[in-house]
């Protein structure tokens, strides 16, 4: 850092869970920092507790015993807000209140001078309510670290609508020195990652309720096939099913109500049911007695005398690691087209969902269809999702399974369901990261690096979508929105004006 990014102390006010992780990161990079809490008990407590696991870490040969002396002796604790005069940077880790946070802020403008920067870490408040009660709103920004604060790499730097853009360089500039990934976006519903991260979470509690399968087969899918880090409902109940709830309901209310944002009744019950998760010990899974946990279903091994021909049409450019898969292990010769990718088994279509069925699709192709989910990555994924066509002989959608698992793929077979699992869900989530980008609220950089290091998703949303083509994710919005007339599949203006900018795909029989 060539400038000092603000002058004095920094002081992080609320010492709960994210209070203390701000203190701790701030106090590592070397800033002396005053930590402040309406409880002063609660401030000294979250202190010992933090000396408490520095001392571990040390004693487990994870940190250095001088650093970790270093960082505790940076943090001192404030007995009032009049303490934190010198400070040239106020955190704000406080109740999630707007009241709150309005009083705190406009009592420490009295105290503080002009030039101090304020930054909350408000999850879901607007940042310009916030700042609309200051003399100067315009040194005012969130700064939405994740949990936990020290781990985490991602800070969305929030604009109200009356921050400046110095406040933001600053802020930004900080977070970058304190190792993380900043990213900017203007104060809106949710910011980047709550808002766009959704459909995640909705998808799958859709599913769930429409008895498409077991919470373990829904969740091996997205993880396992998918090429997400958890699955949906395995990570709700490590959140919370309360708080992941609120967060759903907030943006939803805040959307005015918007279909997209719909909770789902059956989260609700939980919720109602106190079933919350890990820290109830019951959620969608159970955690005081794991054996009643129910085992992911997978296909049976089908076995078959010999490999069928497997031929691959049209372009396969978006799909290269499947291409690349059954070429090399199934023998699958190619005969490129213009169309958009699809295979045959033998007479068998092999194809990704689109958002219609495969009995939709077998009643338009006149052939026995077997479609398949998408995945982060084919190669590495251990579990392929298909859905066969009801009109199908047995032996025809035995012949994809037993291709599959020749590939070393276990197979999950959901029922004839539009769209999938996976590739509804990333559908969903590229249509709002495209939201997002049209309304001005972030970059597409910047938007995709929220949901990389925000909530460790496989790819960006909007990378995956340009890899898997526009008119791909457009097609399977529009057959979804035809399935269930529902306002919340509707595509969003900027995908329809970049699957027309880019897709050299006609449209062609498959879609
Ligand atoms: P927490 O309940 O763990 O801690 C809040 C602390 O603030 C408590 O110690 C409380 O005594 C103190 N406090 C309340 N009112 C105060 C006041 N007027 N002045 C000084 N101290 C006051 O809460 P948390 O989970 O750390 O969340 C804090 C903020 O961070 C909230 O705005 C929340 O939305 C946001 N946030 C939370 C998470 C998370 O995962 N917990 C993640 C990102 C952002």
């Amino acid at each position: 850092m060539n400038a000092p990014l603000f002058h004095g102390s920094l002081a992080v006010i609320g010492a709960g869970t994210m209070g203390i992780g701000i203190a701790q990161l701030a106090a590592a990079a070397g800033h002396p920092v005053k930590l402040f809490d309406i409880s002063q008990p609660a401030a000294v407590r979250a202190l010992e507790t933090l000396g408490q696991r520095l001392r571990r870490r040390v004693e487990a040969g994870k940190a250095q015993r001088g650093d970790a002396e270093r960082l505790l002796a940076n943090i001192s604790i404030a007995a009032s807000l009049e303490q934190l005069a010198d400070c040239g940077l106020v955190i704000e880790a406080v109740a999630e209140k707007r009241e709150i946070k309005q009083s705190l802020f406009r009592d420490l403008e009295a105290i503080c001078a002009h030039d101090t920067l304020f930054a909350s870490n408000t999850s879901s408040l607007s940042i310009t309510a916030i700042a609309s009660v200051l003399r100067h709103p315009q040194r005012m920004a969130g700064m939405h670290f994740f949990n936990p604060a020290p781990l985490m790499k991602l800070v969305e730097i929030v604009a109200g609508l009356d921050t400046d853009a110095t406040t933001l360089r600053r802020l930004d500039a900080l977070a970058r020195h304190w190792g993380k990934q900043p990213v900017q976006c203007r104060s809106t519903p949710g910011f980047i990652v709550n808002r766009v991260a959704r459909p995640f979470y909705a998808e799958t509690l859709r599913a769930l309720e429409e008895q498409i399968a077991d919470v373990a087969t829904l969740d091996a899918a997205m993880r396992d096939a998918g090429g997400f880090a958890m699955g949906p409902l395995q990570l709700t109940d490590l959140i919370g099913q309360d708080v992941n709830f609120a967060v759903t309901q907030s943006v939803f209310q805040a959307f005015f109500h918007d279909d997209r944002f719909r909770p789902s009744l059956l989260q609700q019950e939980r919720v109602s049911a106190g079933h919350l998760g890990r820290k109830s010990g019951r959620g969608f899974y159970r955690y005081d007695d794991e054996s009643l946990n129910p085992a992911a279903r997978y296909a049976e091994p089908v076995g078959a005398a010999s490999l069928p021909r497997v031929t691959l049409h049209g372009d396969w450019t978006s799909l290269p690691e499947l291409a690349a898969l059954l070429q090399e292990n199934a023998g699958a010769v190619k005969q490129p087209g213009q169309t958009s990718p699809f295979a045959t088994v033998d007479e068998v279509t092999f194809m990704l969902t689109n958002g219609k069925t495969a009995s939709q699709m077998a009643q338009q192709l006149g052939t026995p269809v077997v479609l398949f989910d998408l995945s982060a990555n084919y190669r590495r994924a251990p579990t392929l999702v298909l859905a066969c066509a009801s009109q199908n002989r047995p032996q025809d959608s035995a012949k994809v399974i037993h291709l599959l698992q020749t590939l070393g793929k276990r197979v999950i077979e959901l029922p004839d369901y539009p769209g999938l699992l996976v590739m509804r869900t990333v559908a969903m989530l590229v249509n709002e990261a495209l939201d997002v980008v049209n309304k001005g609220v972030a970059s597409a950089a910047d938007t995709d690096n929220a949901m990389l290091f925000g909530v460790n998703y496989p790819r960006g949303p909007l990378a995956w979508g340009a890899a898997l083509g526009w008119s791909q994710i457009l097609t399977t919005l529009e057959n979804l929105h035809r399935c269930y007339l529902e306002p919340r599949y509707r595509p969003m203006p900027l995908l329809r004006h970049r699957a027309t900018q880019y897709a050299a795909l006609p449209s062609g029989e498959h879609r």
